[in-house]
């Protein structure tokens, strides 16, 4: 597994811990009891063990004894809705391009439904899916959802996911897909990262070749990265940035930290 989190000598996790280079194992018992307080917008019956309600043809046995209720949680819809219409807004998720996500619970997320206008998306044009990227409800899911579900399952507390096509992103992980990463560093903004609390900072965003077979590259993305708690997104060489937070504000500051970045250093460039 290649390493892309900070260049200092003691590797910070993403929670502010030493890890030692090793990523902070995580469990997700542990992650619901914490997230009962901490993850906006979700509530209580919205977690795993609650909503088991009924059968459900479609995951039959999936979910414990029981099965979840595929229901879309309003709170969940706003938050995610707000996501991609900051990141359309900003230009970063144009003509239908981008995803987004929030996570429902263990074993579920919600996703943007393909093809959509990030700028106009109304709750009916989000969907629920698996860990594996299994529609769980009516529609199609985005085409990248093996992506967002790499993620999911890999990083237990991870709640919401953000994906853009940003101007910055596309010319410069096409620029250095070659040397692998784009090193961020030196720059203030890089205090809004969680875990980060000076500019003396040097970050490394990895950068895939990009790939129309996306359980392929997902399943690429899995064996490089991991779960690796030092990682803040990755780079499509020539098409976008993948990046996520422990809660859905974390996770849009993440995205636009990320993006004022990378349009310094390819202001930088030039
Ligand atoms: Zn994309």
């Amino acid at each position: 597994m290649r390493r892309f989190g900070r260049a200092s000598s003691v590797e910070i996790g993403k929670s502010g811990r030493a890890t030692g280079g090793r990523p902070i194992p995580v469990e997700i018992s542990a992650w619901t009891q914490r997230g009962q307080q901490s993850r906006p917008g979700l509530t209580s019956e919205e977690l795993p063990g609650a909503g088991h309600a009924r059968a459900c043809s479609r995951c039959p046995g999936r979910v414990g004894s029981s099965v979840q209720e595929h229901r879309l949680p309003e709170s969940a819809a706003a938050t995610l809705l707000s996501l991609a219409s900051r990141c359309h807004a900003r230009g970063w998720a144009l003509a239908t391009s981008g995803n987004f996500s929030v996570r429902l619970d263990a074993h579920r997320f919600v996703i943007t439904k393909s093809g959509l206008d990030k700028g106009a998306l109304r709750a009916e044009d989000l969907l629920v899916v698996d860990l594996e990227g299994n529609a769980l409800t009516e529609g199609r899911p985005s085409a990248e959802t093996p992506l967002h579900a790499q993620i999911y399952r890999r990083r237990a507390r991870v709640t919401a996911v953000a994906h853009t096509h940003s101007v910055a992103a596309t010319v410069l992980s096409r620029a250095l897909v070659a040397e692998g990463y784009v090193v961020l560093s030196g720059f203030e903004m890089l205090k809004a990262l969680v875990g980060v609390n000076t500019h003396e900072t040097s970050i490394r965003l990895p950068i895939f070749p990009n790939d129309q077979d996306v359980p392929r590259l997902a399943a690429q993305v899995d064996a490089e990265l991991g779960g690796d708690d030092c990682v803040y997104g990755y780079l499509l060489a020539g098409h976008g940035l993948y990046t996520w937070g422990d809660t859905p504000t974390e996770a849009a500051r993440h995205v636009e930290a990320i993006e004022f970045l990378l349009e310094c250093v390819l202001h930088g460039k030039r």
